[in-house]
């Protein structure tokens, strides 16, 4: 579902990204692991189409993201690390919001509000401003902003910072169902047990580069294992 081939993006003075080939699989759910610094929110900007790199190549479900913008954006929904709301909208403003942002035609937009606050538990909140919101909601709501649209592929960067372990619960089972619906999900953390509770595949960045790709057992041995090759030079 996301095909890229050595994709390097410099800061000024600083190679973030460094000849990077990854391939993330159509239905997987993919946690991003890497240290900070190792330039998981640069590789999800990029995939985004919100830097453009110095060279390579990003495909997301085969649409070039420099040379078809558009078309990628129409199939992609991204959550940045730090995400904002409008605190004096309610929850059904904000979707509503996102959903013409989108582009969606004004008679699909009460439709994609009432089926995007179903698929988050979000119904009962509808009239509720977001400033009275707990973290762990608003960020459902952000994440229902990112996916208003029904989109193919879901870029989360670092969702779960900031939530407490029953948000985080939550997220992980919100995460399983957006896989079972068929959503593709690229997410990123810096914890890695954080990770492996929802995650089939597991992408290991390091200095800018993709150090190890693997499927995941969830076995317990796991986590120690990736930090392990997290720690080695
Ligand atoms: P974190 O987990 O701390 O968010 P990260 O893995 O997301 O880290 P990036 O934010 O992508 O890493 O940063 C990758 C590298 O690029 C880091 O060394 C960072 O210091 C550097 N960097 C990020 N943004 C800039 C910038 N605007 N200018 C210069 N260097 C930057």
């Amino acid at each position: 579902m996301i095909q890229i081939s050595g994709l390097t993006f410099d800061y000024p003075g600083h190679r973030a990204l460094n000849q990077l080939n990854l391939s993330v699989e159509r239905g997987s759910v993919t946690a991003l692991v890497g240290a900070n610094g190792a330039g998981k929110t640069t590789l999800m900007r990029c995939i985004a189409g919100l830097e453009t790199p110095l060279s390579g190549s990003i495909a997301v479900a085969g649409l070039d993201v420099q040379e078809e913008p558009r078309a990628v954006h129409r199939q992609m929904g991204y959550l940045s690390d730090f995400f904002g709301l409008y605190q004096d909208l309610t929850v059904a403003q904000c979707l509503e919001y996102a959903a013409a942002s989108q582009g969606l035609a004004k008679e699909a937009i009460a439709a994609a509000i009432h089926d995007t606050a179903q698929r988050l538990s979000l119904q009962d909140r509808l009239k509720q401003k977001t400033s009275s919101l707990s973290r762990g909601l608003r960020q459902r709501v952000a994440i229902g902003q990112a996916i208003i649209h029904s989109p193919q592929v879901l870029l989360l960067d670092e969702p779960a910072s900031g939530l407490d372990p029953e948000a985080r619960n939550e997220l992980a089972i919100l995460f399983r169902q957006l896989q079972t619906s068929g959503m593709t999900l690229l997410v990123s953390s810096h914890i890695l047990a954080e990770l492996e509770a929802y995650s089939s595949h597991m992408l290991v960045l390091k200095d800018g580069k993709i150090l190890e790709h693997r499927a995941l057992s969830n076995s317990p041995h796991s986590s120690r294992a990736l930090q392990l090759s997290l720690a080695s030079p």
